[in-house]
């Protein structure tokens, strides 16, 4: 196949070594370090559009997108534009502007089941805060979520949990107390029967299912038909509260959320990532009887000195705006196009992959397949993945460093864009 350059590292590598000696890893998140893929991490100096330059002077077609917030690609104009003007008057004030009313607002408008909504700085503080407030609503301790699903870093959520935990092997952090652990109950995803079974036996004291409507953090998983309305119709049997947490979904695969493209209203919804168009945001929203018990209108405390924020305002309103039907509609063919070059590359090399995609997430798995769940996702060929990476990055193109990571497409990804990186993969599979 075609000549490979591979990518220099030398500055990165420099610039790593010294990160270590001053931040724990080199990183202020795990899955940066690249540990996994045993790589040094890239250095990134810049991005614009579909394209991250790092700072040894390679240039990438990037897929990870800031792990999902940047649906509309890199310093996007109107965002940087927006944000400038923002910044010009002001950082933060601790005190409630007009622009946090519109951006609720939006919210309201574009999601069914929200009919009222607090921002917070996180997708972690999001659902931590979900989880509070649904355990003071129904007075119960108990939660229910899903094998390699992943919720943020809080306490009752970090048990077998996906994503970076998943990818470094630790789904069970130390430092999370037995007494909180064990109120978390976790069922495979996808298997409607063991979530019946947990509610047979816990019923009257889960206080929550807390769930990704399209699981994201196990690789790319879809709902089974009938998966998601099987939990509404459980959680509304037992009195107990269901949670969507759309951090990573939210905005993405539909204009109104997963919970529009699948038609099943959650009580609660947690979002983050798109709805700060790459600034640190998240929120959680919902029914209002139930909203209404946070503090000050309700018991339920929870705040912030940073929330609602004036610059993250502004760069997730902005962010919204863009995301018309036409963006859509261009998200799920450009994902498409993606998929059926990856299918014909893998069926040429000969390596079994299964791809599963919803709309712009796209996540080829290195397995025959199918996968359903977080053991299915397992059984992927982790070796295979490493290489692969370590393949494509040499090929110009950035993937999560993770086969429990999907890509994110963009809607600046160009048709050209696409097919290099189709070029790329198949010369990287042919290299494995
Ligand atoms: N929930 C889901 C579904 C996520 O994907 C993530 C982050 N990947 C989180 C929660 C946590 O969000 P954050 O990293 O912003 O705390």
């Amino acid at each position: 196949s075609e000549s490979v350059s591979k990518r220099i590292d030398t500055k990165s590598s420099a610039a790593f070594e010294e990160a270590k000696q001053y931040i724990p890893g080199g990183v202020n998140s795990p899955v940066r370090a690249f540990k996994s893929v045993g790589l040094t991490p890239v250095y990134i100096e810049r991005g614009e559009g579909s394209r991250v330059y790092d700072i040894d002077g390679n240039v990438f077609i990037d897929y990870v997108g800031s792990w999902g917030p940047l649906i509309m690609g890199h310093a996007h104009p109107e965002v940087v534009r927006v944000l400038q003007e923002t910044a010009a008057k002001g950082t933060s004030f601790g005190a409630p502007t007009l622009l946090e009313t519109e951006m609720a607002k939006l919210v309201v408008e574009r999601v069914p089941s929200i009919e009222i909504v607090r921002m917070v700085n996180s997708g972690t503080e999001a659902t931590l805060s979900a989880i509070r407030l649904a355990r003071g609503v129904t007075k119960r301790d108990k939660i229910l979520k899903f094998e390699g699903s992943y919720h943020g870093h809080s306490d009752s959520l970090l048990i077998k949990a996906g994503s970076g935990v998943a990818t470094l092997g630790l789904p069970d952090s130390p430092g999370v107390p037995e007494s909180v652990a064990s109120n978390t109950i976790t069922v495979p995803y996808n298997d409607l029967d063991s979530v019946k079974l947990a509610f047979e036996k816990f019923g009257e004291q889960i206080a929550c299912i807390i769930v990704e409507p399209i699981a994201g953090n196990m690789g790319v998983v879809p709902p089974k038909a009938g998966f998601l309305e099987g939990l509404r119709e459980v959680t509304e049997r037992h009195g107990s509260i269901l949670i969507f947490d759309e951090v990573m979904t939210g905005f993405r695969v539909h204009m109104g959320s997963a919970q529009s493209r699948f038609g099943v209203k959650p009580d609660l919804t947690c979002f983050g990532k798109v709805i700060g168009g790459g600034l640190p945001v998240g929120a959680y929203g919902g029914k209002r009887e139930i909203m209404e018990q946070i503090a000050p209108s309700g018991p339920i405390y929870q705040a912030g000195t940073l929330s609602g924020n004036p610059l993250a305002m502004a760069a997730g309103y902005t962010t919204l705006k863009l995301l018309t039907p036409a963006v859509y509609d261009r998200l799920e063919e450009a994902g498409a196009r993606l998929q059926a070059g990856f299918e014909k590359n893998a069926k040429e090399a000969g390596i079994p992959v299964t791809i599963n995609r919803v709309g712009s997430m796209v996540c080829p798995f290195f397995t025959e397949g199918p996968v359903v769940d977080y053991d299915t996702a397992k059984a992927s060929d982790l070796n295979l993945f490493r290489r692969y990476f370590a393949a494509m990055i040499d090929r110009g193109v950035s993937v999560a460093p993770s086969q429990f990571e999907g890509m994110f497409v963009s809607g600046v990804h160009s048709d050209a864009d696409i097919d290099a990186t189709i070029d790329a993969h198949r010369s990287a599979l042919l290299s494995l």
